[in-house]
């Protein structure tokens, strides 16, 4: 069975897309298939995997509100073994038309129940809020994966997180575990960095992956080409430590 990974984290611009998709395309690499779903309506991973955003036929809306069957609504795209959901400002929509329904949140565990023996993960990057898009998410993974950017207030949004992740596990997914907080946009002459990340290990332990990834321009300026950053530059920091991140979750997970 295909694991299930949310990339989440109610703050913005921690690196959770740029997570969802690199992961991803490094999975596939591996020759695993992926399926990267972008529960988030501003289809930043859509349009940092090459797709037009505003031209998608059946998106992750459709689906959600029971519009459209979910094989309608995945794409190939141009990178081998990774399949993508896409979205776009649409999907606000879809906030509104769960909240009225009391198994809103667990439409997309639903709708992704019967592919699951499809593929060997499915990533969803999740949106920067804790709203019904994100609670849909948290209630199909099977596990957590939390980008954290070493600064001043990581850690205090970070419990505000694991309250959430609490609160889900009660009510939702009883399954949900963390797979691991990921260190991003690293930059080891930065000594504020250096000491949230090491507050990080001290309260998180295990649950700190090894794997750190490092600040990188190759990073920012690949979905601008449409390209993951494996296309975009292979030989790059950003490239090496996303593969390294990938080879590490397989290790201690079951893709
Ligand atoms: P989120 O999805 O959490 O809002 P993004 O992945 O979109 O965050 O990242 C926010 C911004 O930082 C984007 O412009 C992205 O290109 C850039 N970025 C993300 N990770 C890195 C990195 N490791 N090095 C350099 N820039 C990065
Ligand atoms: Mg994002």
């Amino acid at each position: 069975m295909g694991r299930v990974i949310a990339v989440a984290n109610q703050k913005g611009g921690v690196g959770k897309t740029t997570t969802s998709v690199n992961l991803a395309a490094a999975l596939a690499r591996f020759e695993k298939k992926v399926l990267l779903i972008d529960m988030d309506p501003q289809g930043n991973s859509t349009v940092s995997l090459g797709i037009e955003k505003d031209d998608l036929q059946t998106s992750v809306l459709e689906v959600l509100v029971g519009e459209s069957k979910i094989k309608e609504a995945i794409l190939e795209t141009h990178v081998e073994n990774l399949f993508l959901m896409g979205s776009n400002s649409d999907l606000t929509a879809a906030e509104v038309a769960l909240i009225d329904d009391d198994k809103g949140s667990l439409k997309l565990k639903k709708a992704i129940k019967k592919l699951k023996g499809e593929y060997d993960a499915i990533i969803i990057d999740c949106p920067p809020t804790l709203n019904m898009l994100t609670l849909n998410a948290l209630a199909a993974a099977d596990g957590l994966l939390v980008p954290v950017q070493c600064e001043y207030f990581a850690l205090e949004g970070l419990s505000a997180l694991m309250d959430t992740i609490q609160a889900v596990q009660q009510s939702l997914n009883s399954e949900l575990t963390i797979d691991g907080l990921l260190r991003t946009m690293h930059d080891r002459r930065n000594n504020l960095a250096n000491d949230v990340s090491n507050q990080l290990v001290e309260h998180f332990g295990m649950k700190v992956l090894q794997t750190i990834i490092p600040r990188n321009v190759r990073l920012a300026e690949a979905p601008s080409h449409g390209e993951s950053i494996l296309e975009y530059d292979i030989g790059s920091n950003g490239a090496v430590a996303y593969l390294a991140l990938a080879n590490e979750l397989m290790r201690r997970t079951q893709i």
